[in-house]
């Protein structure tokens, strides 16, 4: 395993784990994607990997801008956002073949939310035999994927999407 050191990863790791900052906001002003585990940003949204995930390919959908509920997004932000979460089932459906997934939001701190200022979407791949959806968004648990090798098997994915765009 290696390890580098990078001083921006080191701040946005230890943010996230502060919660002092806003890590979707952090994320989006990441100069290198890869530091902050983007995979993909576009108009309106930005794709990353939960930096405590629960299952290996969890990843959350979040607007650029940061607002704390889907009524302050626009029609616009929201399309683009299920256009994002469909692809991004597809892409891990692909690389992981899972036997479902779970797709949900939790809104405002009682609801359970991480980061309530900043809605997001979660996503995750899920197979038999693991526990159930409410522990899910809450839990933070080791997994046997390291994030960097997730990161690399998802970031082509998404890399065509670019592509597409450019065509
Ligand atoms: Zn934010």
């Amino acid at each position: 395993m290696k390890h580098l050191w990078t001083p921006w990863r080191y701040k946005y790791l230890s943010s996230a784990q502060e919660k002092s900052d806003c890590i979707f906001c952090l994320a989006h002003q990441c100069i290198e994607k890869k530091e902050c585990y983007v995979l993909y940003k576009s108009t309106h949204n930005l794709v990353l990997l939960n930096l405590f995930p629960y299952t290996n390919g969890h990843l959350m959908i979040a607007p650029l801008q940061h607002i704390a509920t889907p009524l302050e997004a626009t029609q616009e932000q929201l399309n683009e956002m299920t256009f994002l979460m469909k692809q991004s089932i597809l892409f891990m459906k692909e690389i992981y073949s899972p036997g479902g997934f779970n797709v949900g939001m939790n809104i405002g701190k009682c609801a359970g939310a991480g980061f309530s200022d900043h809605f997001h979407l979660h996503i995750l791949p899920r197979w038999h035999g693991d526990t159930n959806f409410m522990a899910t968004l809450s839990e933070t648990r080791l997994i046997p994927e390291e994030l960097d090798i997730t990161y690399e098997k998802l970031l082509p994915k998404y890399n065509t999407l670019i592509e597409n765009k450019h065509n």
